[in-house]
Formats: C-alpha cells, sequence, structure tokens
C-alpha cells in the first residue's frame, strides 16, 4: 500500500506544519479543523512559509505553487474519511480525541491508517476506541515541523507490524527521521523534556532566578538553543501542562507534579506565543519577560 491523500486534523501549529511538509513531499493533504479562522489561518501561514523557502532558494516557485495547490481545507470532517492516512493533531485533550475518531469511524476507507500526534497520551487507549487498533499509531511530529528532523514513532499493543513499516516509510519519504518509542506516558522527547520545562518552572516560582536569567542560564550554560521558558512558551502552556497531567497520572510519582505557576499561567489564559503572552509577553517589538 502507498500513502497518497492525507488529512489532517486540528490546523493549529502543528496541523499547519505536518500539512506543508506532506504536501511539499507530493502528497494531497485535506485539513479541518472546527474553527474555520484557525483554516484560514493555517493556510495563510503555509503561504508565508513556502515563500520563505522560496526565497531562501530552497525551493523553487513551481515547487511552491505545486505544493500549495495540493492543500485544501474542509469544514466536514467526512471528507477526510476515504484518505490513506489521517492524522490527528487537535487539542491535548484525550475526551476531544477520542470525539475526533468516533466522529469519523462511519466515514472510514477500509485501509485507512489513523494516527494521532499526541504528545502524551496513550496510543493503546485511544486505539481501543475504534475499530481498527491494527492500523493505529502515534505519528509525533516536532515544532516548527518544516525545519525539526524527527518524528517518533510509538506503537500501541495492538498496532500491527505492517502498519509500523509504513509510516516508517513514510517519515522517510518527508526527509525526516524516525525514533521508536514505546507507549507509555509521553514516550521519550517529551518524558525527559516537559520535566526539565516543568523544574524551571518551579525555579521561578521558588524566587531562584528571574525569567530571563532562567533562560540565559540554560542556552549559555547548557548550550540549549532556546531557554527552558522560551521553549514552553514555543509549545504552548496549555500543552505543557496537559502532557506534565498526563505524567503525573500516567506514572503516579510526585517528582512531575505540575508546577501550580504553569497551572495560574494556563487559566489565565496566558499560553505563549500563540495567545501572545506567556512567560515573556509578545506583543511589543521585543518579547519582555513577564516576571
Ligand atoms: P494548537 O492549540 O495550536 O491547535 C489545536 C487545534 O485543534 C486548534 O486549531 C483547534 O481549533 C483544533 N481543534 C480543537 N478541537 C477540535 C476538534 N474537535 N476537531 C478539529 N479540530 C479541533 O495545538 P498544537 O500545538 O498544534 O497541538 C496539537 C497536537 O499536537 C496536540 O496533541 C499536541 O500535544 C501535539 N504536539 C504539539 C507540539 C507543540 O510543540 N505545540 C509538538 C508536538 C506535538
Amino acid at each position: 500500500m502507498s500513502i497518497q491523500t492525507v488529512g489532517v486534523i486540528g490546523a493549529g501549529q502543528m496541523g499547519n506544519g505536518i500539512a506543508h511538509v506532506f504536501a511539499q513531499s507530493g502528497h494531497d493533504v485535506v485539513l479541518h479543523d472546527v474553527s474555520p479562522e484557525a483554516m484560514a489561518n493555517a493556510m495563510q501561514l503555509i503561504s508565508a512559509n513556502l515563500d520563505r523557502q522560496v526565497s531562501r532558494e530552497k525551493i523553487s516557485q513551481s515547487e511552491r505553487d505545486a505544493a500549495f495547490a495540493r492543500i485544501s481545507t474542509t469544514e466536514d470532517i467526512a471528507t477526510l474519511g476515504a484518505s490513506d492516512l489521517i492524522i490527528e493533531a487537535a487539542t491535548e485533550k484525550e475526551e476531544i480525541k477520542h470525539a475526533i475518531f468516533k466522529s469519523l469511524a462511519p466515514h472510514l476507507a477500509d485501509h485507512t491508517i489513523l494516527t494521532s500526534n499526541t504528545s502524551s497520551i496513550s496510543i493503546t487507549r485511544l486505539a481501543a476506541a475504534t475499530d481498527r487498533p491494527e492500523r493505529f499509531m502515534g505519528f509525533h511530529f516536532m515544532n516548527p515541523v518544516p525545519v525539526m528532523q524527527l518524528v517518533e514513532l510509538i506503537r500501541g499493543i495492538a498496532t500491527s507490524e505492517e502498519t509500523y513499516k509504513l509510516l516508517a516509510g513514510v517519515v522517510e519519504k518527508l526527509g525526516k527521521t524516525s525514533a521508536s518509542a514505546e507507549d507509555f506516558p509521553a514516550f521519550i522527547v517529551n518524558r525527559i523534556l516537559m520535566p526539565m520545562i516543568n523544574e524551571a518552572i518551579y525555579t521561578l516560582y521558588e524566587g531562584v532566578g528571574s525569567v530571563q536569567s532562567i533562560d540565559t542560564s540554560l542556552k549559555l550554560g547548557a548550550n540549549h538553543p532556546m531557554g527552558p521558558l522560551e521553549l514552553a512558551d514555543f509549545i504552548g502552556l496549555d500543552t505543557c501542562l496537559a502532557i506534565m497531567n498526563v505524567l503525573h497520572d500516567g506514572l503516579a510519582d510526585t517528582k512531575y507534579r505540575p508546577c501550580p505557576l504553569l497551572v495560574k499561567y494556563v487559566e489565565a489564559g496566558w499560553l505563549g506565543r500563540k495567545s501572545d503572552r506567556g512567560f515573556y509577553d509578545y506583543r511589543g517589538e521585543i518579547p519582555v519577560p513577564t516576571r
């Protein structure tokens, strides 16, 4: 079986990047979101990102136009049913993801492979609520998708070897590299990364350092390309909190307790870059620390 048509659900930060890379590598992509505004924003962003690749001479104008023409949007999730591959990249809430797979179920072709871009939620549990756990897998892209090289491949307990091999081949076709992770809370990347970010937020909460000194310390003292608080804003503080909750609930260890300051920022709607305010305020010319 080969993958030609790809349905992407969720047109946020990840969905638009996933649509971009699949279209660029020759796939026909249909993008769906509950919010028409999110779909319009995603198309604008993809267009601007492709333009940037042309101006940096990474792709030609005709490749750019062909890639953009391969992406369409739909308000009707049923349109995605016949795709060879579906990638769910909606908000990191298990009930939202279950509802999406439930509403897709009556429209799916027999051969369709279902995947989730979840950062942390059990693939086995998501798969078990569908009619095809053997053709269900975790397909975890990194942000920003056009730039980041890694895709984590997570097999649920029932995922078939055929599905795994097919998706590993898709990653190669995208020019990216895969790493396999077992289906335990937050898999590999976020199991390691998110407790570090949470610890950086505790360091801020306890007054050990300011936003600036924490980010400068990790950038210049540990050679990280971004500071942990800057990175948290980039990922989205709601997503960071959701991942910490999955680690805390799933592994039942207090070392994963989400920092109360992270909870407070999310309750304020200060979700990072996507809402213009998080550990930094992005509304002016340069980001200004909020603490
Ligand atoms: P986001 O908030 O930017 O976008 C989520 C989108 O999902 C929104 O546009 C929202 O309207 C849409 N949505 C919500 N409910 C929906 C529904 N029922 N049907 C269709 N669309 C719906 O979030 P994001 O950062 O793009 O994250 C999406 C997924 O990708 C999450 O599972 C997250 O854990 C994962 N992920 C995020 C990152 C990251 O760095 N942000 C990295 C890897 C994976």
